[in-house]
């Protein structure tokens, strides 16, 4: 199979170098390792050849479409060298590089932690604990305790926080629900997912706290503004290079929890 001429869909001429997030220069600990050694996202360019899928092997279309981007999308390649469990990795270093949240010390809560990436970034970047929950089990992370469950359940907010020993200083949750490819249900379900997030950072969140929450572009991600510009002082949306393009993901990432202005009744 030859590649196609431009896989930008910008009709460009494609010529070959692609943008490569940069790998964990210098740094002797593998991801996910209580090290917080250099791991910035700093694109460089390099030339990697288009990986054809050599078989079919009874896979349908969309599976074939699927594995093809897989073998070419560069934060693939690159979270699989490196050592990151999931190409979300290079969104959480994108985001961190731009808002400075994990410093050594803090304390952070991972909403949807499976595979692990976000933890993995959150314990490399010098987190002092971090507390994960997700559906699926994990594989352990050291420097991390990631609890098997639903973040819904009433309890997950005081146990997540006894493994802290205190509150978070930073909730994020990158939580997404099986997609049903139906735009308008999916919006609504990330959208339950993020407003289930912001609900819990404010229970555990200690003051001056930040949240970072995958939402989706589409109409009601504007009603959760609302009260997250109450109860923080800044609150911005970003797209991270490493979030694809052609996906109507973005973050919001809210700083400076403010609680007093919860119950202030405004
Ligand atoms: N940030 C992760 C990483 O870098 O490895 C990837 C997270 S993945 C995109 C989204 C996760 O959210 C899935 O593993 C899913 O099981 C989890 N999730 C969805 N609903 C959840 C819920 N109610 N409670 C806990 N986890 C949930």
């Amino acid at each position: 199979m030859k590649p196609p001429k431009s896989r930008s869909g910008s009709g460009k001429k494609d010529t070959g170098i692609k943008r490569v997030p940069g790998k964990a220069l210098k740094s002797a600990a593998a991801p996910g390792a209580s090290d917080a050694g250099h791991d910035s996202a700093t694109s460089r360019t390099s030339r990697d050849k288009y990986v054809a899928l050599r078989t079919a092997r009874g896979r349908t279309p969309a599976q074939q479409r699927w594995l093809n981007r897989q073998l070419n999308d560069p934060y693939v390649v690159a979270a699989r060298k490196q050592g990151w469990r999931s190409r979300a990795a290079f969104k959480l270093i994108e985001i961190d590089d731009r808002f400075k949240l994990i410093h050594p010390g803090t304390r952070i809560i991972d909403l949807g932690a499976a595979p692990g990436g976000w933890t993995q970034v959150a314990v490399k970047r010098g987190a002092k604990h971090v507390a994960g929950v997700d559906l699926l089990p994990v594989d352990p992370v050291a420097g991390a305790e990631i609890v098997e469950g639903d973040f819904t359940d009433p309890e997950m907010p005081d146990r997540l926080k006894e493994i802290l020993g205190g509150p978070a200083d930073l909730v994020m949750s990158d939580m997404a629900p099986n997609t049903t490819g139906h735009a308008a249900t999916d919006h609504i379900r990330i959208m339950g997912l993020a407003e289930g997030a912001l609900d819990f950072a404010m229970q555990v969140l200690a003051e001056g706290g930040s949240f970072v929450a995958k939402v989706f572009q589409g109409g009601s991600e504007k009603q959760m503004l609302i009260p997250m510009k109450k109860a923080f002082t800044s609150v911005k949306h970003v797209k991270p290079p490493a979030s694809r393009k052609d996906s109507s993901e973005l973050y919001v990432v809210a700083t400076g929890f403010r609680p007093d202005r919860l119950n202030d009744g405004t």
